[in-house]
């Protein structure tokens, strides 16, 4: 019997979010984060920052690629010295991406003692495990602080569970081990990321700070530690959070990791920046962490980047590589050509390219798409039929499917998203 059917079943999205707004500046580029902007794409240099041209290009790069700010080390006197140089060489280049500036131990010091550089970055980050020890650490805290307020700089609280205040961690541990029923360790670690976090950003509320330029994260390399610790934070307070899970990884296992511990909580509405800490294969582009960023985002629904291709997986029914070879190339193609389209055709990045393998879902998926072929699986007829907007507009035959194609896909995007 079939059961009756009483409502519709609920379209699913992301749930509403709740943090504060806050703005990342950089000369009249504004970046907004937190409140009901868009989920950011961050990103961050492998290069000494101490080598000013190849750090900027390396952050055109990413910019280009999609990372909406982006954060270099700023470590030493030397590194710090450079800041204001690489800010010029891209202001040179026209990327007017802003920078952040990543300090550990000697921020307070290279702060007031390189003010090119407190001004050139658009925001510091401050971890606050290593930001001082004992009677020092709150002076130094709030040196960084006093230069956040000087410059009008918002700043983020980088707590990372690698560099966790020991001082904090520890008196919690004694705590822990007063109780009747003494926590599991790691909900005790969960609690020191936590407090370390809101407790530096009250601290910086408390020296001056608009509660809405202060951010926060706290960064883990488990997916359920992860999960665990931004739905508390969120839960206690309503900083803008950065969201990524640290040390990810290399490869399948990183952009995996990645995408399952920040999905979940994205869906949950926590995350108002995002950032994929993905090690770098050998030869692989750093820009491949923007590349995981976005399409996580793509992927829940969040953001619109570049046009999508869908495409089957292929089975027995398709034992030539040519399908495979087309959805690459049509992939590749429409992500190279992306940084000139987003002015030339605005609204191209909705566009959605179906490559399919055979009959049996060829042209049904292809319908769905604005543009689709489906080509012909082992032992069908050697025809490809291509659909426009859901109709059939014609079939192709021959050698040269490929490029006649691309050709299609050309036309219709000029047609469609030409100005
Ligand atoms: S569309 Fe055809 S080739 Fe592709 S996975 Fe499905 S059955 Fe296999």
């Amino acid at each position: 019997m079939k059961p009756e059917v009483q409502e519709p079943i609920a379209v699913a999205a992301p749930a509403a979010r709740r943090s504060r707004q806050g703005r990342v500046v950089w000369g009249s580029r504004v970046v907004t984060v937190g409140g009901d902007a868009p989920v950011r794409v961050q990103s961050m240099t492998n290069t000494d920052t101490v080598d000013a041209i190849g750090t900027a290009i390396q952050c055109k790069e990413l910019a280009i690629a999609g990372s909406e700010m982006v954060r270099i080390t700023v470590n030493t006197p030397e590194a710090a010295a450079q800041v204001p140089y690489i800010r010029e060489q891209l202001d040179r280049m026209g990327v007017d991406v802003p920078l952040i500036g990543d300090f550990h131990y000697n921020g307070h010091r290279l702060l007031t003692e390189f003010p090119g550089c407190a001004q050139a970055l658009s925001k510091y980050r401050i971890n606050p495990g290593n930001v001082g020890k004992g009677a020092k650490k709150d002076v130094q805290f709030g040196q960084m602080i006093e230069a956040a307020l000087k410059w009008d700089k918002p700043v983020r609280i980088g707590v990372n569970w690698g560099s966790l205040d020991q001082d904090l961690l520890a008196g919690l541990m004694d705590e822990n081990a007063q109780r009747a029923q003494p926590w599991e360790a790691r909900q005790v670690m969960y609690e020191a990321l936590i407090q370390s976090a809101i407790g530096s950003a009250e601290q910086a509320v408390e020296l001056g700070m608009a509660p809405e330029q202060v951010i926060l994260s706290c960064k883990v390399s488990g997916v359920q530690d992860l999960i665990a610790v931004y739905r508390e934070l969120a839960r206690r307070c309503d900083y803008p959070l950065h969201l990524g899970l640290t040390e990810a990884g290399m490869g399948t296992k990183g952009t995996v990791a990645s995408a399952a511990a920040l999905s979940i909580l994205l869906q949950e509405g926590i995350g108002d920046t995002i950032r994929v800490s993905l090690t770098p294969q050998p030869g692989e582009p750093r820009t491949q962490e923007v590349v995981v960023a976005s399409e996580i985002l793509q992927a829940l629904g969040l953001r619109v980047f570049v046009p999508s291709v869908t495409a089957c997986p292929g089975c027995g029914r398709t034992t030539s590589t040519t399908f495979q070879e087309l959805a690459k190339q049509i992939d590749d193609h429409l992500r190279a050509q992306m940084p000139v389209w987003r002015s030339k055709y605005p609204g191209v990045e909705g566009l959605k390219v179906a490559v399919m393998g055979c009959i049996v879902n060829g042209p049904g998926e292809s319908k769905h798409a604005d543009i689709g072929i489906s080509l012909p699986g082992t032992g069908e007829a050697p025809a490809a039929p291509v659909f426009i907007d859901g109709q059939k507009a014609m079939t192709l035959r021959g050698e040269h499917i490929a490029q006649e194609f691309h050709a299609i896909v050309e036309r219709y995007i000029e047609q469609r998203f030409g100005v």
